[in-house]
């Protein structure tokens, strides 16, 4: 079986002078990753949608995509007259990469979309996403019969959306990992205290790159993980989580992003016979894009990381208390 992929760039979703761009993708380089299949999607129906969505939300989208190019919050989210068919398309991409894991008709899979989807809630659209593609997606795992599915996010922001959209379904599980005090705010470690053991924040200071994240995959989320025992594990890929990116202060490199993605790849081996989708949300330098997108398949594929060295030019901060009281939170020593 393969590793497959579904592209869905969304080149008509794009507003003057807006970080969330389809140049984010310019440097990808489909053709030259070894080992991946492209795989086909047809745009994800309103039914699909709805599992997540209210049908107000929906319709409110809609009409402000017909209304033409506009501004719809203060993050700022764009949308345009084409912008609701590029999110049903990035929800079918989506959907149609797990489908495929979950079917195993695929070995695993990533689906590389437009616009993103963790912060958007089921009752409204923000923070530069439209659809909530990887909970509509985990939700459709669910629906077609797997026990409990996991999101992981390991972009810079909280996925505020994800969270919402399975706070009340003991059968999803959700880990983040954000920058604290940035976009939106929420994903605070005592969050929800209804959902110890399922639904897991850890906010980083600003700088927390390689070494903290290492040590918080393998000190929190793994023990966090394989307690829940998903069946299928579905990951929020930011690649802003990178030193450099533009909008946010994490410390991650290239490196750092092939071996979190490895240990992920690792992880679902061990619980869930291999079943893990990545989904891509943001990143807003289109090298890392790039090279974020190339890690992640060289760790889907057994394949060679590629030869990047960027590291952080910041040390890194003590996370020690933090991963102390996350482990006592979820009970996990
Ligand atoms: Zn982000």
């Amino acid at each position: 079986m393969s590793t497959i992929y579904t592209y869905a760039p969304a080149p008509e979703h794009a507003f003057p002078d807006h970080p969330e761009r389809p140049g984010r993708l310019d440097l990808l380089n489909l053709d030259a990753i070894p080992g991946i299949q492209s795989s086909p999607f047809s745009a994800a129906s309103v039914d699909e949608v709805s599992r997540i969505h209210t049908d107000g939300m929906i319709a409110q989208l809609e009409a402000a995509c017909q209304a033409g190019p506009g501004i719809i919050d203060y993050a700022p989210t764009f949308v345009t007259a084409k912008s609701f068919e590029s999110a049903l398309l990035a929800a079918g991409a989506s959907l149609a990469a797990s489908r495929a894991v979950v079917k195993g008709q695929a070995k695993n899979a990533f689906a590389i979309v437009r616009p993103p989807g963790h912060h958007a809630e089921p009752e409204r659209a923000m923070g530069f996403c439209l659809f909530n593609n990887i909970a509509i997606a985990a939700q459709d795992a669910l629906v077609s019969g797997v026990e409990r599915i996991l999101v992981v996010d390991y972009d810079a922001h909280h996925g505020n959306g994800t969270e919402k959209a399975f706070w009340n379904n003991p059968r999803a599980g959700y880990f983040s990992t954000h920058q604290e005090n940035i976009y939106p705010g929420s994903g605070a470690m005592d969050g929800a205290p209804h959902a110890k053991g399922r639904i897991a924040d850890f906010p980083l200071p600003a700088y927390a790159g390689d070494k903290c994240f290492f040590r918080l995959f393998d000190e929190a989320l793994a023990p966090l993980a394989k307690s829940f025992q998903p069946g299928l594990i579905l990951v929020s890929a930011g690649f802003d989580a990178h030193w450099n990116d533009p909008l946010t202060s994490l410390g991650l490199s290239s490196a750092g992003y092939y071996a979190i993605s490895r240990k992920l790849v690792d992880l679902a081996d061990e619980i869930c016979g291999g079943k893990i989708v990545f989904v891509l949300e943001g990143g807003y330098d289109p090298r890392n894009v790039a090279n974020g997108i190339r890690a992640v398949f060289a760790a889907l594929t057994g394949s060679e990381p590629p030869r990047v060295d960027d590291p952080s030019i910041h040390p890194e901060p003590d996370i020690s208390k933090r991963v102390d009281f996350f482990r006592k939170w979820h009970a996990l020593d």
